[in-house]
């Protein structure tokens, strides 16, 4: 960690790019790529910190002697992560106000590795002695890993999930409690994964266990990874670099020390071990084109895992029934590809309740501390009102690929709402500061992306609500046919929006007007195709499906999987989403419900924002690609910041630094003056033109970039 005071060289680039002295994108860019190549993994703009993936270890970057330097550091100056814990920590600490450290940036770009040393940092930070609450903070991490991350092309430890973890604090500014709160689980990856990808790490875990003879993972597990349905499609059963039998011994060890041992854990060993078992299930079909397992023997077993009756498996498979009009009943048989679709809905369900089920259990021992029992959501409840709290979000990335479907327009929409809280409060927050220190500014004007997220959340017309709406519909129609009158829908209600516009031919791959859409982020155009929109958005298995999850004998499985994943009784504040109260819930309205929530939490406190940056697309040390980077700076809003920074005055100091170094020097009849006077003559000492500063209450403003060295070497000259 390079100390505070050192002036930066040439070929070490400039710790904030405010000091650039020309600020836009390209000497951005460049100085990135200078740092880069120098090992500076962190960067200044402003007060917001991009973090390049150096995808390597960096000496003495991280570790006890860079925390007790930051913990140390009287300007935090040095741009690093544990810089922006320390200073959410000190605001916190100082004003008695909640704080939000919000990371963000593509896959494969750092956020999630952020997070983890900002947690580790908060930890150390607040720690008297290590307590449990801090050991199980940092232990909910490796089993999110395990059960929520995967390797994918982008990234070897990929999360599929987004999650905001709070940290409480006490009156001792200690911490006291933290809770887990994740977001929209892919689950879709259970059951399918592209060549070159794999499914969830736990489960090679699991099987690489139990090639290795673990008692645990001996008796339950199904077989080796190499021939297991749903672990074989990507055809990479391992990770270079990666033990998965150390990792299952890690993963365990952590479920522990969130008090899931003995037979929850047994259960939870069992519940991955039938989910594999299902993938196992396939089926054949009779003269009359009706499926059946075939081998029963896999579905006994799966049952048996799952803890549901072998028989109601075997029927929920093979059929559902129906309620006509009228109102008798009758049993629809399904064909073998119905059957594949039923059993694939049954693994993707159990996987969600059990990833809910070890989130919320992550949290119930992270509430409750040392041998507690209070309940979690009545423990959290009291937390928000009676303590501080500092949260992180590591969440998804901005996504465009080449198909792009349900998963990636939520993640995007996710993208938009974040960019305007974003944009809104870098925004706001620069001219409350204006205001407070009663300096005369021009009204910064800054391009909003507010009509992008009411085409998303706008009721009734809005893409969310309209999805709902077609869930609904009690129809005869194939889900194909509904899919395209939605479309149709979709392009009729915003025929005139500068927003949405009709697909037209990307690299060869047409879509038709009903099969898809095109919408103009802030990021860039998306294209999405709405295929399997219908079957993505729903909720709930079937009727009889939903009543063998929820019925199952293993705990894991039972408990309703969508609440448990949030462990504070929420109030949605946003009104649209509150009409969708009473009407069935659909996976984009929740989400929609749980963004509204976040966004809430995220006004209500002071925001620190970190940008993760991927150098290269290959995962690789020592590579720097301009275009890249330049196009996740777009995607996350620099320009806007940059030309922000640009029309206001982001050089500032507390006049007290500048007052307190100079004063000694200065001439009697000068240092008998107030600060702000003091430093007025200061200036003027200099031949700084009077243009180029103003003077708040506080506080000395430069105007535009490129002054920050300026000032450096008014701070740090002898
Ligand atoms: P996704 O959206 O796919 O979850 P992500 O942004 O969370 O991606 P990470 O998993 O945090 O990305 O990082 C990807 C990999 O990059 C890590 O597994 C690690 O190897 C490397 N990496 C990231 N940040 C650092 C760092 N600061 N120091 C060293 N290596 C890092
Ligand atoms: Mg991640």
């Amino acid at each position: 960690m390079p100390a505070e005071s050192e002036p930066p060289h040439a070929d070490q680039g400039v710790p904030c790019n405010s000091q650039l002295a020309t600020l836009d994108s390209e000497n951005v860019i460049e100085n990135l790529r200078v740092r880069h190549a120098a090992d500076h993994v962190y960067t200044w703009t402003g007060t917001i910190l991009l973090a390049v993936n150096p995808y390597k270890n960096v000496p003495g970057l991280y570790g006890e002697g860079a925390m007790a330097e930051t913990r140390t550091s009287k300007l935090l100056r040095t741009p690093h992560a544990y810089s922006v814990a320390e200073r959410a920590y000190r605001q916190m600490a100082r004003e008695g106000t909640n704080q939000s450290i919000v990371i963000s940036g593509e896959s494969g770009a750092g956020k999630t590795e952020n997070c983890r040393i900002i947690l580790q940092y908060l930890a150390a930070r607040s720690r008297a002695e290590a307590s449990l609450v801090e050991q199980r903070l940092l232990a909910a991490n490796p089993i999110l890993e395990s059960f929520g991350c995967a390797k994918t092309l982008r990234n070897n430890n990929s999360s599929r999930f987004g999650k905001l973890v709070k940290t409480f604090f006490d009156a001792e500014n200690k911490i006291s409690a933290s809770t887990i709160t994740t977001y929209l689980l892919e689950k879709s990856r259970l059951v399918f994964h592209g060549e070159g990808e794999r499914n969830y790490h736990v489960f090679y875990q699991l099987a690489a266990a139990n090639a290795a003879g673990d008692t645990l993972a001996r008796e339950l597990a199904p077989g080796a990874a190499a021939t297991l349905a749903y672990l074989v499609r990507g055809h990479a059963p391992e990770i270079g670099g990666v033990d998965d039998l150390a990792e299952f011994r890690n993963t365990v060890r952590t479920l522990q020390l969130v008090g899931v041992d003995g037979e929850q854990l047994r259960n939870v060993v069992r519940v991955l071990g039938g989910v594999l078992d299902l993938g196992e299930v396939s089926f054949v079909e009779n003269d009359q084109g009706q499926a059946e397992p075939a081998d029963a023997a896999v579905v006994r077993r799966a049952a048996e895992a799952l803890g549901m009756e072998e028989e109601q498996l075997h029927r929920c498979l093979r059929t559902r029934t129906v309620v006509s009009g009228r109102g008798s009943v009758f049993t629809v048989h399904f064909s073998g590809a119905q059957a594949a679709t039923a059993r694939d809905s049954l693994a993707k369900a159990v996987y969600e309740r059990l990833f809910n089920w070890l989130v919320q259990a992550a949290n119930q021992s992270l509430l409750v501390g040392e041998g507690g029992s209070a309940e979690p959501a009545c423990v959290a409840a009291g937390l928000e009102e009676e303590q501080r709290f500092i949260a992180t979000l590591d969440i998804f990335g901005f996504e465009n690929f080449e198909t792009n479907s349900f998963e990636q327009l939520l993640i995007n929409y996710c993208n938009e709402k974040l960019q305007h809280q974003f944009l809104c409060h870098v925004v706001q927050q620069e001219q409350e500061l204006y205001r407070h220190e009663m300096i005369s500014w021009r009204h910064l004007s800054y391009e909003n992306n507010s009509d992008a997220v009411a085409l998303f959340e706008a009721y009734p017309t809005g893409i969310l609500w309209l999805m709902q709406e077609y869930a609904r519909l009690p129809s005869r129609e194939t889900a194909q046919e509904v899919e395209k009158k939605l479309t149709r829908r979709i392009h009729a209600a915003h025929r005139c929006s500068d927003h949405l516009s009709v697909p037209r031919t990307r690299r060869g791959n047409a879509l038709n007007s009903d099969d898809g859409f095109i919408v103009r982020h802030f990021a860039g155009d998306v294209c999405y195709s709405t295929d399997g929109f219908l079957e993505k958005n729903a909720e709930n298995l079937h009727a009889e499906l939903e009543l063998l999850v929820s019925t199952s004998a293993r705990e894991c499985v039972a408990l309703h999987g969508s609440e448990a994943a949030e462990p504070q009784r929420r109030k949605s504040g946003h009104s649209g989403a509150r009409r969708g109260a009473g009407t069935t819930r659909t996976v984009a309205t929740g989400f929609m419900n749980q963004l509204n929530s976040l966004v809430q939490t995220l006004q209500l406190t002071s925001t620190h924002y970190v940008r993760a940056i991927k150098p290269n697309a290959q995962q690789a040390a020592d590579r720097f690609n301009g275009q890249l980077v330049k196009k996740q700076l777009d995607d996350s809003g620099m320009p806007q910041v940059l030309t922000l920074m640009h029309s206001g005055y982001p050089t500032r100091c507390p006049f007290a630094s500048l007052y307190d170094k100079y004063r000694p020097r200065a001439p009697a009849y000068m240092a008998a003056l107030e600060p702000r006077v003091f430093i007025e003559g200061l200036l003027y000492a200099l031949d700084v033109p009077s243009t180029d500063f103003q003077l708040g209450m506080t506080q000395l403003f430069f105007k535009g970039a490129g002054k920050m060295a300026f000032l450096e070497s008014l701070l740090e000259s002898d």
